[in-house]
């Protein structure tokens, strides 16, 4: 076995958990070294060819920046220096069966005028009301919970202060979303659109907490364009980490997480190489330690299994639109919100008529393509993750595609049976992100204790942590990367806390006569 020297730490996936964990790691002198299943560094923020053309295949939706400014800067560089970011102006664009719709702006005086135009001056107020709640929930947890270790109920309470339990009761645990959107809207449009945000989490409008109405003002904040698209911020994070010292083994699965007198002590790669290290922390979905993919030492200590979250159809495409209207991000609602997540999440089955996000990747507002000349898309619709089970059936898939397919035929794109496209189903996501069935953002947020039931980054293994989407505080590009930030500096104090304990026994030992 290759010994490495002292505080050497393993980071097993480069997802933005693990690439944010590596450099805060590295710039504080740890000898990191990246373990990355995958040829290239990003995981769920990855790429596709398509019809010759690279499309973003991963995140789409940029926000909160300033998670990333934050990380940047604290390694002494610049966001700006690695990444062109392109604020934009329409959030989304969203329509409906009955061909209404309506745009959300990253004004809001000016998505308050358009959803008066669009329902009415009470629907406006509602919206505005609404907001402010939210902006409220994002204020109360960015400091307290967000952007702090995992605690539990009573923990969140402490941190509240002098308000406290009532200041976590104004967050509305015990109420679902599509409660809470009842009071501030009557339009089932409106509530429909914005009990959608507990999609970005994973997540049903009808089980998720009225709490993660947060996800709302996160948009509201602001959504950015990343030039070039999305994977150049993986890009980004690699280069920065590489910039600080951090190794890569790319193209190398972790086999197993190697447990020493009762501490994680190194992996062993697929090749049967073994490395030993102080530490290691999982990027990879904690499932995967759970169901002993990483090793029946570790999954001994690993979280409890918990109720997977939403996982994604998606197709690749590249075609001509010239006569839609569509924005970047484009949301094509379904019928019946209710019978979609009963179709997902209790008959665990393609929803029959599924809600349809369209990234429309060369839209940008002023500088949208020459109409009629082939563009990029990705398409995707909510699906179970059973992607290692009974997974859907090629007819079920074929029959999802061609009702998914003409309800974008009848907003104007031209597909036909020469259409460059790539598919990709909850069987694909299982087989790249192993043991998560396809489920995409770790554990579904249901119920007012799941935020508190998702693992922290400490492990019961001394020396496992865990970083990523499926870690607190969360899924979505911006709570991966604060996650990876907390397991690094909850490694870091442990590192420091053990390194203070055996010196003072060193000292101590040297006192005893
Ligand atoms: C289609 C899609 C759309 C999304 N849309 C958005 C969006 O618009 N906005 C947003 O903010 N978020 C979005 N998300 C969610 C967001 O992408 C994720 O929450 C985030 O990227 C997860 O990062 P992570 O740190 O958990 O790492 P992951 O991306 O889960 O990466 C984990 C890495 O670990 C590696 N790994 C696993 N097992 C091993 C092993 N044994 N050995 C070595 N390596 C291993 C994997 O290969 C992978 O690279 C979307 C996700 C998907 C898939």
């Amino acid at each position: 076995m290759r010994i490495l020297a002292a505080d050497q730490v393993i980071v097993i996936g480069a997802g933005i958990g693990g690439l944010c964990c590596a450099i805060d790691l590295a710039r504080s002198g740890f000898a990191v070294t990246v373990v990355e299943r995958a040829a290239t560094c990003g995981g769920k923020m990855r790429e596709i060819v398509v019809g010759g053309r690279t499309i973003d295949a991963g995140p789409t939706v940029f926000t909160l920046r300033w998670v990333f400014d934050a990380l940047f800067a604290d390694a002494g560089a610049s966001l700006d220096e690695f990444l062109t970011l392109r604020p934009l102006e329409i959030l989304a664009r969203h329509t409906w069966a009955d061909a209404s719709a309506l745009d959300l702006f990253a004004d809001m005086e000016r998505s308050a005028a358009a959803i008066d135009a669009f329902a009415g001056k009470a629907e406006a107020a509602g919206y505005r009301a609404f907001q402010a709640e939210a902006k409220g929930v994002f204020d109360s947890l960015k400091s307290t919970f967000l952007t702090q270790q995992k605690t539990g109920p009573i923990g969140l309470t402490g941190r509240f202060g002098l308000s406290g339990a009532a200041g976590l009761f104004r967050l509305r645990p015990y109420e679902t979303l599509w409660r809470a959107l009842g009071d501030h809207f009557h339009d089932p449009r409106l509530r429909q659109l914005f009990g959608r945000y507990a999609t970005y989490c994973g997540s049903s409008p009808f089980q998720a907490p009225a709490t993660l109405m947060l996800v709302a003002h996160v948009e509201q904040a602001g959504v950015w364009r990343v030039e070039g698209g999305m994977a150049r911020l993986a890009q980004a994070l690699e280069a920065l980490a590489r910039r600080l010292g951090v190794s890569f083994r790319l193209s190398m699965p972790v086999a197993s997480v190697r447990v020493q007198n009762g501490r994680a002590a190194g992996v062993e790669l697929a090749d049967g190489e073994t490395i030993g290290a102080d530490a290691i922390v999982v990027n990879a979905d904690p499932a995967a330690l759970t169901s002993g993919a990483l090793g029946l030492g570790a999954a001994r200590r690993a979280p409890r299994p918990a109720q997977r979250s939403l996982s994604a159809v998606t197709w690749g495409l590249v075609a001509s639109a010239p006569g839609a209207s569509l924005s970047h991000h484009n949301v094509l609602f379904s019928g019946d919100y209710p019978a979609e997540f009963d179709d997902i999440f209790r008959q665990a089955r393609l929803p029959a008529s599924p809600t349809i996000y369209v990234c429309a990747q060369d839209r940008y507002e002023a500088l949208d393509p020459p109409p009629g000349s082939p563009e990029r898309f990705l398409v995707l619709i909510n699906a179970p993750a059973r992607g290692d089970q009974a997974s859907s059936s090629p007819e079920e898939i074929m029959s999802c595609q061609s009702e998914v397919f003409g309800r974008l035929r009848q907003m104007g794109l031209e597909i036909g049976s020469e259409t460059p496209s790539v598919l990709t189903t909850p069987a694909t996501f299982n087989a790249l992100f192993p043991a998560t069935g396809g489920a995409l953002y770790g554990q579904a947020t249901h119920g007012w204790r799941a935020a508190f039931d998702r693992p922290g980054a400490r492990t019961r293994l001394p020396g496992l942590y865990l970083a990523g989407g499926g870690t607190h505080p969360g899924a979505g590009v911006p709570m991966a990367a604060l996650s990876g930030r907390l397991a690094a500096s909850c490694l870091k104090a442990d590192r420091a806390s053990m390194f203070r304990w055996r010196r003072g026994a060193m000292l101590g030992g040297m006192s005893t006569p």
